[in-house]
């Protein structure tokens, strides 16, 4: 039973549709895969329509959250996506993100870049109308566009350049507080796991800091995204001896994002006894079947 935790399409800042991502990820011999969008769960129904038989589709999101000054991000399963709180407080990040690389935007033409709004719309799908509002604008589509510009090489440069915190075209977005974010999802029937705690962008190093971790371990956190292909083997081990002294299960998952990332669906899994663990408490959705 191979199983993958965590991956993106373009309804967020993946390159393929959902239902691409279900083709590469039965290639890639998976039998469970979620789809962890950010803040949206706006191609969970297209994933569904093409799954084979005996294959599971967990619908998940990965939630956008902060804590001074650095993300954190929260892969959060199996929740009720009606449930009106936590149903606002996507509306409101998915809004803000929009907003945000408007603003970055401006900053890059003030710098002499010349990206426009409309192509890092065309970039990110939004006309699409089987998405409406519910896909989300991310850096790397306007990453995208200062490559098409000429003003970054690639991605990595385009971030490392202008878009990175601390960059010169950088602009700060709506984020949940970790802590409220894991009540959130919790009061909305679902499970979080912590994603990429080795990987939080911004002002500390990189690392999520563990008074945080234990913070949202008392309000409900069920998993720690320990096996992430972000993470050396030193931060494996770390995270896996963390997430064993707190109680609380071990995932791990590709974090792919199609051709960005390098089709990568599967280089990192989830033991099958610790995702039966991970799951047991959830009861706002139910896993979808092929
Ligand atoms: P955003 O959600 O708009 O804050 O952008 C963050 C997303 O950009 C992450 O989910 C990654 O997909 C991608 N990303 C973050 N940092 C980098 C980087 N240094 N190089 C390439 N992609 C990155
Ligand atoms: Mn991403
Ligand atoms: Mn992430
Ligand atoms: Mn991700």
């Amino acid at each position: 039973m191979r199983i993958d935790l965590h991956s993106h399409s373009s309804v967020s800042d993946g390159t393929d549709t959902p239902a691409e991502v279900i083709g590469y990820a039965v290639a890639a011999g998976l039998d469970i895969l979620a789809l962890t969008d950010h803040d949206t769960v706006g191609g969970i129904k297209e994933a569904a329509e093409h799954l084979p038989p005996g294959f599971t589709l967990v619908p998940g999101m990965e939630l956008s959250c902060a804590h001074k000054g650095s993300s954190v991000h929260l892969l959060s399963y199996l929740f009720d996506p009606d449930e009106p709180v936590l149903q606002r407080e996507l509306r409101r990040i998915r809004s803000d993100r929009a907003s945000r690389a408007e603003e970055m935007v401006t900053k890059l033409q003030e710098h002499g870049v010349e990206v426009t709004w409309e192509r890092v719309l065309e970039i990110a799908g939004a006309g699409r109308d089987e998405y409406a509002d519910a896909n989300t604008i991310g850096r790397p589509h306007l990453a995208r566009a200062i490559v098409d510009a000429g003003a970054a090489k690639d991605v990595q440069d385009a971030f490392d350049r202008w878009i990175g915190s601390g960059g010169l075209a950088y602009a700060s977005r709506y984020a949940l507080d970790p802590v409220r974010a894991v009540e959130l999802v919790r009061a909305a029937g679902g499970v979080s796991s912590l994603a990429h705690p080795g990987r939080a962008e911004g002002s500390w190093n990189e690392s999520v800091p563990l008074e945080l971790v234990e913070r949202m371990v008392d309000a409900g956190l069920g998993g720690i995204e320990a096996d992430h292909p972000s993470h050396n083997s030193k931060q494996t081990r770390y995270w896996r001896g963390v997430a064993g002294d707190l109680g609380v299960v071990v995932t791990g998952s590709s974090d792919d994002h199609g051709s960005m990332t390098g089709r990568r669906l599967g280089c990192r899994t989830t033991d099958p006894e610790a995702f039966e663990q991970f799951v047991a408490p959830a009861t706002g959705a139910s896993l979808i079947k092929g």
